[in-house]
């Protein structure tokens, strides 16, 4: 059995993804790309969705050239914090009129259920302009005395600090959550007045290419924003290593991450990277299970478990283990998988099938090393792109499955028996994403909180995201913070005027 494409709903999303190939957005118009294009598909069915431009170096070198002349035209340089603020909620609220035209491309062309995107993904999308539309008029600096003895006779020493934006911000995006990572970048990066280019992920370009219309019909300045569909080999490579970048905002894997340091070395570019995880959820013995077995399942299966921060690690007290795991595994396979557009569907498929295959690997390698299978374990009968939710147990410290990210629906199942163990096993990683604990014992949960290593601690949640609340990882999950007002300092810098009156 293979899924077939429910219709879309929405005359928008058809017009869109209706011939001619698209292009790039580059200096406030839509430029042919001198790499040809690439065709973008529905990962549920492989049906070819749309032709995209592929950016190369030289496209690189345009859109940085237009976001570095858009950073000091008055246009935008000279545009009021206030002015900046409204073109913010303008944004969100365009995003708002297209929400369900943008649901249902991000499901054709990443494969999240629809309810993911209109319920979740795209909400947050435009809650992160709203929040950050505030922030553009709450920038300040701070006025200093300094203590400095030597100043000429009769003179004084006063000093203040300017806060400006960092320059030309390259936000490099991944495929799992396509527009709100875009989101994310671009909401503080505009409250701070810096200038972008956004390289959507090769997989998923196009809710990023219909938020390039947005931003031009929100009044955004022409080069402000930049748009660079291709693949990160190149493109974005081009972009990490581009003199005129002062900053990178990544969101990705580890390994690509570690590759930006390398191409950051030669401007000394500043990098916010947002990496990879093998966060754990910890249940207590005195868990509330209705909380606790459907929110560790949506920790792990939420949109397929392709989230940096899946709870890919649970490690549940013995006395409550085998009730535990019951309760888990059967809402694993309660789990209906289908084409995203699909209402019924409560899974879609992964991004690709080389993905599901590399899913699939980590599965078979812990089954040979002796670990058990409690369900799902494989590739889905609708399609080679879709895996079954999947429970693991007995897998051992040193399995790849166990330290590794698999970014997909697997779920390692372990018991303990003292909290120092769990906390020893949840922090027995090099990652320190996020983390989750399971218990009605407010000591527990402070304790658990302060002692796990990691960006985000939740108690009895988890994957809970706002733009109120910072994130980031500690650890090989990442440098710096994204969101809260952490979020908006990754884009400004400072400046301290020191003067003698
Ligand atoms: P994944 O392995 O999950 O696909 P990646 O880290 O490879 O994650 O991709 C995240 C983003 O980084 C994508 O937009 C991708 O195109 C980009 N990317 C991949 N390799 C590089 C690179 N060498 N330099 C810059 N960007 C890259």
């Amino acid at each position: 059995m293979t899924v077939s494409t429910p219709p879309l709903a929405t005359d928008a999303a058809r017009a869109f993804l209706a011939p001619p190939p698209k292009k790039l957005w580059i200096g406030g118009d839509w430029v042919t790309p001198q790499g040809g294009y690439f065709t973008t598909s529905d990962p549920a069915t492989g049906t070819p969705l749309a032709e995209v431009a592929r950016a190369t170096k030289a496209d690189a070198d345009a859109a940085v050239g237009a976001a570095r002349a858009a950073l000091s035209r008055p246009d935008w340089a000279g545009m009021t914090p206030a002015a900046r603020g409204a073109l913010l909620w303008r944004i969100a609220d365009l995003i708002e009129q297209s929400a369900d035209a943008l649901a249902e491309v991000e499901t054709l062309d990443q494969g999240k259920t629809l309810r993911t995107g209109r319920m979740g993904e795209i909400p947050g999308a435009i809650a992160q302009f709203r929040y950050y539309a505030g922030f553009a008029t709450k920038i300040m600096g701070q006025t200093i005395t300094p203590s400095i003895t030597y100043q000429p006779a009769g003179k004084r020493v006063t000093a203040f600090t300017l806060r400006e934006p960092v320059g030309v911000v390259a936000a490099i995006v991944p495929w799992n959550s396509p527009l709100l990572m875009a989101a994310m970048k671009l909401a503080p990066a505009l409250a701070a007045g810096c200038t972008v280019v956004l390289k959507p992920a090769e997989e998923t370009p196009l809710t990023v290419l219909m938020l390039a219309d947005i931003l031009q019909r929100a009044g955004l300045p022409a080069g402000v924003v930049n748009v660079l569909t291709g693949f990160g080999h190149d493109v974005g490579a081009a972009l990490a290593e581009h003199a005129d970048v002062a900053k990178v905002s990544f969101t990705g894997s580890t390994e690509t991450g570690r590759l930006l340091l390398g191409a950051a070395r030669g401007n000394l570019k500043k990098l916010t990277l947002e990496l990879g995880g093998k966060s754990p959820a910890v249940v207590m013995a005195d868990a509330d299970l209705s909380l606790a077995v459907p929110g560790v399942a949506r920790g792990i299966f939420g949109n397929c478990g392709q989230v940096c921060v899946a709870g890919s690690r649970v490690y549940v007290h013995r006395s409550i283990y085998d009730r535990f795991t019951d309760a888990l595994v059967a809402q694993a396979q309660n789990l209906r998988l289908g084409h995203g557009l699909d209402p019924a569907s409560d899974l879609g498929p992964l991004i690709h099938a080389r993905h599901a295959a590399h899913v699939a690997g980590f599965v078979t390698d812990a089954r040979a090393s002796g670990a058990q299978v409690l369900t799902g374990g494989g590739v889905a009968p609708q399609g080679d792109a879709f895996f079954h939710p999947t429970v693991v147990s007995d897998v051992r410290p040193d399995m790849r499955l166990m330290r590794e990210e698999v970014f997909g629906p697997v779920l390692a199942i372990t018991p303990f028996d003292t909290v120092e163990d769990a906390l020893s096993m949840a922090n027995d990683t090099q990652y320190g994403l996020a983390a989750s604990v399971w218990t009605e014992n407010l000591s527990a949960a402070h304790r658990m909180a302060a002692d796990i290593r990691a960006g985000t601690v939740w108690v009895n949640c988890h994957s809970y995201f706002s733009p109120e609340l910072p994130k980031g990882g500690h650890g090989i999950s990442g440098w710096g913070t994204e969101n809260g007002p952490q979020g908006l300092e990754n884009y400004l810098e400072t400046k301290t005027v020191c003067m003698t009156i």
